[in-house]
C-alpha cells in the first residue's frame, strides 16, 4: 500500500496507520495536488510570535469554546437527539452542530502539538453522545431528530419536513456534516481512534445513497461538504467520496442564487460573488476537484474567479467580503473601510483556496495572497488573550467594533479553534525533487522529498526582521532544489494585480548567500531556485529588505482616495486611539511624503513593531469650515493588534487631505449632548458623528439601527448641555433595502422636554419621511432641556439612523 503518499496532504500518526483496516483492499489515490504540503505534525514553531498563539489557542480558546458549546445548549441538542436527555431544541440555528464538530477537528490539530489526556478523553465522551444522536441509517442533524421525538414540533423554519429536501435553501444539512466529515478525518489522524470516522462514514454512506442524477438532487446550500468528501477520499481511497464531491459541485446552478454562488454551474463562473464564506469553501472544493480529477473545466473556472477576487474585491489586510448585508462579495472596487465586512471565516475560507491554488501550480503569488490574509485579517479575528473574537474585521473603526467572547452564529470563533493550530502546514511543500519554502518562522521540521528525509531549521525573527537562516540537514548527500519565496513586499508589489500598490518603487535587492557565499538570484514563478547536492549543515541565508513601505489604492477604489497606508513586510499598519495624543483617529491627516521611523517596542502588545509618522488634527468649525491643528506625532501599531486595548478609533487607510479625513464634529447642540435611545448599542453615537452619507444605503458611513426589531416605536433622545432654544431639526434615515431588513420607517415626530414634561412641538409643516436625503422639520421655537425623536417601524422592517441634526 502506498499509505505514504495517501497519507501525506495530513499529519496522521504512524500507529494509526496499521489500525486503520477499512482501506487495505481499496483502490488508492493514483492523483493529488501535484505539490504536497509538509503537514504541520513535521513542523515545530520555535518562534516568539506563531508559536505562543497556538499554545494559547490549545490553553485558552479550546477549552472555552467547549465550554461555550456545553453553557448555549450545543451539547445537550445531541444529548435530547440521542434521547438520552429530554426537552426541545437547545439552540438558535439549525448549524450549531457544526461548532462541535469544527473545535473537535482543532483540537484534534491541537492533540498533536500538545498531547492532553483530558481533553481526549472529553472528545471520546462527546463522540459517544455524537454517535448516539446519529440515526440508525445514518442521518445526522439534531434539529430534526429532536423535532421527530415532538412530533415535527421545532424543526426549524429553515428545513423541510422531508430530509434534504431544503438543503439549497439554509436547513445546512449537507453543511454539518461537511464539518463532521473534516473534523472526523482529524480525529482518526491524530488519534488513530476510529469512532469519529466510523460516524463520519455511515453519514457518507447514507448522503451516497440518497443523492444521485436519478434520486436527491439537492445542492447544498452553504458549500463545506465538497472539502469534507473529499478529506474521506483521501482517508480511505474510496473513489465515491470524491464522485460525491464533484456531483455536488456539477449539480450546482445554473439560476440559483448568486447569494450562494448558484447562479451560474460552478464550471461557468468567473467572479466571486455572493456570501463569502460559502464561496471560499466552494472554491477550494473546485480546487480539490480540479487537482485530484485533473478537471480542467473546474481549474479554468477557479483560474479566473482569482483574478476577480485579488484584482478587484480584496482589501489591503487581505480581507474579502466588503458588504454585511449578504456577507460577501460586493462590486469590483466597492471596498468601503469602517462598514467593511470581511469576516474571519472568509480570510480562513481564502487561505484555504489560496494554499490549493498554490499546490496546483507553484506560483508564490498565492502565498503572497495567503500570507498577507494570514498576518492581518485572519490574525485580526482573535484577541491576544485568544478569548475574544471578530466577526466582522473593519479597516476603520469610530468605536462601535470590539471583539466578543462569543456569537449565537459562532462559526469564527470555531474556524479560529481549528485554523490556528494547523498554522506550521503552511510553511513548506514538497515535490519529489523540490523543497518549498513558503512561509518565514522559526521551526525544526522533518522533511520527506521523494523517499529522503531532510532536517530543516530555520530561524528567523518575523513579522518583525527579514533575516532567515536555513540549516539543511539531510540523512544523506541529496540533490534537490531549494524553492525560496520571494514575497511580493520584498520586491515592489503590494498584492498581486496592482489593486494596491507602494508609493515607491525602488525595493532595495533581496540578498542570498550560501555557506557564507553571496549567490545570484533569479526568481521564477515568485521562488529563487537553488539546485545542489544537499549535505548536513549547509547554510541557506537570505535577507529580504523589510523598509516601511507607503500604499495607495486603485483610484477606482473611492474610499482610499487621497489615503495612503503603511506596509512593512507582510503586516499591515494602523492607528489606534490609546497612542494618540487626544484618542481621535479618524480627523487625521498626514502628509503624503511625511517621514517616518520604525522600531520595535518590547512593552507593547506583547512585543510589536511601531511606525513612528506625524500628521494634522483636523476639526469642523459651527460654520462648515475646516480647521487644522499644528503638526503631532502620529504612531502605528499592526493591524492585527487593534482593539487589544479596549474599543476606539482605528483607521488603517489614513487621509492625505483634509477632503478626504473625517474631522472632528463641530461642537453642535447635538454633539455637546449625551444621547439615550430605546436600544442602547455602540453604534448609537454615529448620529451626532455629523459624517454624511451619500446615500441611505451608504455602507461607508456608521449608522445606528433597530434590527431586528420592528412594527413598534422607538426612541432617540439628546440631553442638552444646558437649556436651548430649538426651533429645527433634521434626520438622515438608513435604509438597506432590497436585501437588508432595514426601511425609512413609517413616521416620526419631535418632542421637547419642558421641565419634566415631554411636549410635542408644533410643526410648520407636516412631516415628511425620506429615502437618500434629509428630512427636515421646523417648528415654533422652545426652550427645552432634551429633545426626543419618536420613530415608527414598519410592520416587515426595521430602521435606522445616519444623522440627527437639532438647531
Ligand atoms: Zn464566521
Amino acid at each position: 500500500m502506498k499509505m505514504n503518499r495517501l497519507f501525506s496532504f495530513f499529519p496522521i500518526a504512524t500507529c494509526a496507520l496499521f489500525l486503520f483496516t477499512g482501506c487495505e483492499n481499496k483502490s488508492h489515490v493514483k492523483a493529488d495536488y501535484p505539490i504536497q504540503p509538509v503537514p504541520f505534525t513535521q513542523v515545530k514553531l520555535t518562534d516568539n510570535f506563531w508559536a505562543p498563539r497556538i499554545k494559547k489557542n490549545a490553553s485558552v480558546t479550546i477549552p472555552i469554546a467547549f465550554g461555550y458549546c456545553e453553557s448555549t445548549g450545543r451539547v445537550r441538542n445531541f444529548e435530547i437527539a440521542a434521547g438520552t436527555d429530554t426537552g426541545k431544541f437547545q439552540t438558535i440555528y439549525p448549524f450549531d452542530d457544526s461548532d462541535i464538530y469544527k473545535i473537535i477537528e482543532g483540537a484534534s490539530y491541537s492533540l498533536q502539538t500538545f498531547p492532553d489526556p483530558k481533553l481526549e478523553s472529553y472528545l471520546d465522551t462527546l463522540i459517544h453522545k455524537i454517535a448516539l444522536a446519529q440515526e440508525p441509517d445514518g442521518y445526522l442533524y439534531t434539529n430534526r431528530t429532536i423535532a421527530e421525538k415532538h412530533g415535527g414540533k421545532g424543526l426549524h423554519e429553515w428545513a423541510s419536513p422531508i430530509r434534504w429536501e431544503m438543503d439549497s435553501v439554509l436547513s445546512h444539512e449537507l453543511y454539518n456534516l461537511g464539518h463532521l466529515y473534516e473534523a472526523a478525518v482529524a480525529h482518526y489522524q491524530a488519534t488513530g481512534k476510529r469512532t469519529l470516522l466510523d460516524i463520519a462514514l455511515k453519514s457518507a454512506d447514507l448522503v451516497n445513497k440518497d443523492f444521485g442524477y436519478d434520486r436527491v438532487k439537492v445542492y447544498p446550500g452553504h458549500q463545506v461538504i465538497e472539502m469534507g468528501l473529499v478529506k474521506l477520499y483521501r482517508a480511505t481511497g474510496e473513489k465515491k467520496y470524491l464522485d460525491l464531491a464533484k456531483f455536488f459541485l456539477d449539480i450546482r446552478g445554473p439560476k440559483g442564487r448568486s447569494y450562494n454562488q448558484a447562479n451560474l454551474k460552478p464550471v461557468d463562473q468567473t467572479e466571486a460573488v455572493g456570501h463569502s464564506v460559502r464561496a471560499t469553501y466552494m472554491y477550494s472544493g473546485m480546487a480539490d476537484i480540479a487537482a485530484i480529477g485533473n478537471d480542467p473545466a473546474y481549474l479554468n473556472a477557479i483560474t479566473k474567479i482569482w483574478g476577480n477576487l485579488v484584482y478587484g474585491k480584496m482589501y489591503l489586510t487581505g480581507g474579502i467580503g466588503a458588504s454585511g448585508g449578504n456577507e460577501g462579495f460586493a462590486d469590483p472596487f466597492i471596498l468601503p473601510n469602517m462598514s467593511a465586512y470581511c469576516e474571519t471565516c472568509a480570510s480562513i475560507g481564502d487561505i484555504f483556496f489560496n494554499h490549493r491554488l498554490f499546490l496546483l501550480h507553484g506560483q508564490s503569488k498565492y502565498i503572497d495572497v495567503l500570507e498577507k490574509t494570514l498576518y492581518n485579517s485572519m490574525l485580526s479575528g482573535v484577541s491576544l488573550s485568544a478569548d475574544r473574537f471578530f466577526y466582522p474585521n473593519p479597516l476603520e473603526s469610530n468605536g462601535q467594533h470590539a471583539r466578543q467572547a462569543w456569537f449565537g452564529c459562532a462559526c469564527c470563533p470555531s474556524n479560529v479553534v481549528r485554523f490556528v493550530p494547523a498554522i506550521p502546514g503552511y510553511i513548506y511543500a514538497v515535490t519529489d525533487k523540490e523543497l518549498y519554502v513558503n512561509l518565514f518562522i522559526s521551526n525544526e521540521a522533518k522533511i520527506t522529498i521523494g523517499n529522503k528525509k531532510i532536517n530543516i531549521t530555520q530561524e528567523a525573527n518575523f513579522p518583525w526582521d527579514g533575516k532567515v537562516k536555513l540549516t539543511v540537514n539531510p540523512e544523506s548527500e541529496d540533490n534537490f532544489t531549494l524553492k525560496l519565496r520571494i514575497p511580493g513586499w520584498a520586491q515592489n508589489e503590494a498584492l498581486p494585480g496592482g489593486l494596491y500598490k507602494f508609493t515607491d518603487q525602488d525595493a532595495e535587492p533581496v540578498k542570498l548567500m550560501i555557506n557564507g557565499k553571496s549567490a545570484d538570484i533569479i526568481i521564477t514563478e515568485g521562488y529563487a531556485s537553488v539546485s545542489r547536492k544537499w549535505k548536513s549543515g549547509d547554510k541557506v541565508e537570505i535577507e529580504f529588505p523589510m523598509p516601511v513601505r507607503k500604499v495607495i489604492a486603485d483610484d477606482r477604489i473611492k474610499e482610499d482616495r487621497e489615503k495612503v497606508a503603511f506596509q512593512r513586510g507582510p503586516v499591515i499598519f494602523c492607528a489606534e486611539w490609546p497612542d494618540n495624543n487626544t484618542g481621535n483617529i479618524l480627523d487625521l491627516v498626514v502628509k503624503k511624503n511625511a517621514s517616518f521611523t520604525t522600531e520595535f517596542d518590547s512593552s507593547l502588545l506583547n512585543g510589536t513593531q511601531v511606525i513612528k509618522t506625524s500628521g494634522v488634527q483636523t476639526k469642523k468649525t459651527l460654520d462648515g469650515k475646516i480647521e487644522m491643528s499644528g503638526e503631532e506625532p502620529v504612531k502605528l501599531i499592526p493591524y492585527a493588534l487593534w482593539n487589544n486595548r479596549g474599543a476606539g478609533q482605528m483607521m488603517v487607510w489614513l487621509p492625505t487631505s483634509p477632503q478626504s479625513a473625517h474631522p472632528q464634529p463641530a461642537r453642535t447642540i447635538a454633539y455637546r449632548s449625551k444621547i439615550k435611545a430605546s436600544k442602547l448599542t455602540s453604534a448609537l453615537n454615529s448620529i451626532n458623528d455629523q459624517a454624511e452619507p451619500a446615500n441611505s444605503n451608504d455602507q461607508s458611513v456608521s449608522y445606528y439601527h433597530w434590527w431586528p426589531d420592528k412594527d413598534k416605536w422607538e426612541w432617540v433622545e439628546y440631553d442638552f448641555e444646558k437649556p436651548e432654544t430649538i426651533s429645527k431639526s433634521k434626520v438622515y434615515w438608513f435604509d438597506d433595502g432590497p436585501n437588508g431588513g432595514c426601511r425609512i420607517p413609517d413616521s416620526w415626530e419631535i418632542l421637547y422636554l419642558n421641565g419634566n414634561i415631554w411636549e410635542t412641538v408644533t410643526p410648520k409643516a407636516p412631516y415628511k419621511i425620506t429615502k437618500d436625503g434629509w428630512d427636515s422639520i421646523k417648528f415654533d421655537p422652545v426652550k427645552a432641556s432634551a429633545i426626543k425623536m419618536k420613530i415608527k417601524l414598519n410592520k416587515d422592517y426595521s430602521a435606522g439612523i445616519y444623522e440627527w441634526v437639532v438647531e
